[in-house]
Order: structure tokens, then sequence, then C-alpha cells
């Protein structure tokens, strides 16, 4: 009877250990995860930035384009077109 008391707390210390054990790992993996969703959330925030720093300000983000009177082909307002340049 004593001898399965012993097997039985030493089971139990066991069991114990190994749930600690596993979470930490998970604890670690759980840490890794959301450590690389900050860091490419931070990378994500600062391209914003230097794209809107880029862009000077009163800047509309979407460009008008006008079909070429020689050509045909869509370009920028205030650009000309390849066709014209040659
Ligand atoms: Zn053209």
């Amino acid at each position: 009877m004593s001898l399965l008391k012993l097997l039985l707390t030493i089971g139990l210390i066991y069991a114990v250990w190994f749930a600690f054990k596993n979470r930490t790992r998970i604890a670690a993996a759980h840490k890794t995860v959301v450590d690389d969703k900050a860091r490419e959330a931070a990378q994500a925030r600062t391209q914003a930035a230097a794209e809107a720093a880029a862009r000077p300000p009163g800047m509309p983000v979407a460009q008008d384009l006008l079909p070429c009177p020689k050509c045909g082909a869509y370009i920028a307002v205030g650009t000309t077109c390849s066709c014209q340049k040659a």
C-alpha cells in the first residue's frame, strides 16, 4: 500500500512537471507568433507612413488619366505621352 502511494505521488509530480514543461513551451511559441505579428504590423505602419510622407500634402492618391490625342493610350494628366517624345 505504501509503495502504491509512493508511485502515485511520483506519477503526480511527473504529471505536474510535464504539464508545466508543455505550458512554458506553448507560451514561448505563442510569444514568438505575437512578436512576429507585432513586427509585421510595425513594418506595415512604417511603410504606410513613408508612402504618406513621399506624397505631397493635398495631392490625391488616385491619378486622373486622359487618352492621348495621337495614339489613344491613357496617360496621367500633366505628362506627355511617349509617342510625342519621339
Ligand atoms: Zn500617345
